[in-house]
């Protein structure tokens, strides 16, 4: 893959040839039209395109060979910060930290209801909330499938916020799109690759997660898929990867949350219900992660983490998550950011 970096003053007929120029020898184009610039990305084997051919044409700047294993995803792609809605907030760019919070698992009507009011007047921004649980043990609480999708859409009725729910499998991705306003692909699907071809082909935003033991170059490649299926809306969240210890169920890479903001222009999202696995360490997490630059975090409320079904050990009470948004808002001003308003 290599990228056609247009000039500033390059005019709408100049690209339009570019492209038609690149997809006449059979490659695959993405266009990304910054506000700097417009950078035509030509995906194809290198060694059949000319590149000189291309340089040449009017408009052109130059022309570069993206190295790295993951292109679209890749800041030399890109290198403004992708930025796009969440119901009526944006993520990414910069702009105010987007908060995600709910229980692990919907087990009732008036359970994601509830919990759903609690975290919008504790400030979340997004609803969180498994209808679909990929769990260890098949004697576990699978989830409520449909009906609590159904659930879920009547909390956002009741509160305004969007949903975010996991997909397990590209056969559901219609089923969840009908009740969800974003997808979650689950650690334990991060390499699946049909199903990322499938979220792929939606239109709605990801949020990838980390494989529990990823590299964060396979982490990125995994949200190359999806780019690569036309779908631009990704963000890649960190939710703590399989080490020696055990005091904690994860060890929290906080360090991937620079990584990959160094790497990719995408979102970068922190989960410290998953990394840490105890209520007692979130909170601590959760600031680290909004120090760190992550542009949203996703966390695990409960009313009663002891009546939960799933991950209750890890779950915050609404008074706690309360107080941590309270928290994270004066970490991010110390920081130069904002949690969302
Ligand atoms: C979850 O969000 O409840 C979940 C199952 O997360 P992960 O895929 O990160 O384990
Ligand atoms: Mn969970």
């Amino acid at each position: 893959m290599m990228i056609v970096i247009m000039r500033a003053e390059a005019t709408m007929r100049e690209k339009s040839a570019v492209i038609a120029r690149a997809e006449d020898f059979g490659f695959k184009v993405h266009l990304s039209d910054g506000k700097e610039r417009t950078i035509i990305g030509i995906i194809g084997d290198d060694r059949v395109i000319n590149r000189d051919q291309i340089e040449r044409m009017p408009g052109v700047e130059r022309v570069v060979p993206i190295l790295k294993p993951f292109k679209l995803a890749s800041r030399e792609f890109r290198a403004e910060d992708t930025t796009f809605p969440l119901g009526n907030h944006t993520i990414g760019g910069g702009n105010g930290i987007v908060v995600m919070a709910g229980p692990c698992s919907v087990e009732s009507r008036s359970q994601i209801i509830e919990t759903a009011i609690a975290c919008k007047e504790a400030g979340a921004h997004v609803l969180r909330g498994g209808a679909f649980k990929p769990r260890t043990s098949p004697y576990a609480f699978q989830g409520m499938g449909e009906e609590g999708l159904k659930y879920l859409a009547e909390a956002r009725e009741v509160t305004g916020m969007p949903i975010v729910t996991e997909v397990m499998e590209p056969a559901l991705v219609p089923l969840v799109c009908e009740y969800a306003d974003i997808l979650q692909i689950g650690a334990r699907n991060m390499q699946n690759y049909a199903l990322l071809h499938a979220v792929g082909e939606s239109q709605y935003p990801v949020l990838l997660k980390r494989g529990m033991s990823s590299l964060i170059e396979e982490w990125l490649m995994c949200a190359e898929y999806i780019l690569s299926h036309g779908n631009t809306r990704v963000m890649l969240c960190e939710r703590g990867i399989r080490t020696f210890e055990t005091y904690t169920r994860n060890t929290f890479d906080i360090n991937a949350i620079p990584v990959a903001k160094h790497l990719s222009h995408l979102p970068v999202v922190a989960d410290p219900s998953h990394a840490t696995g105890k209520w007692e360490y979130v909170a601590a997490a959760a600031k680290a992660s909004v120090a760190a630059g992550a542009d949203g975090v996703i966390i695990e409320v409960h009313p009663r983490p002891e009546e939960a079904m799933s991950d209750g050990g890890q779950s915050l009470k609404p008074e706690k998550f309360a107080k941590l948004v309270t928290q994270m808002k004066a970490i991010a001003q110390a920081v130069g950011r904002d949690i969302e308003a």
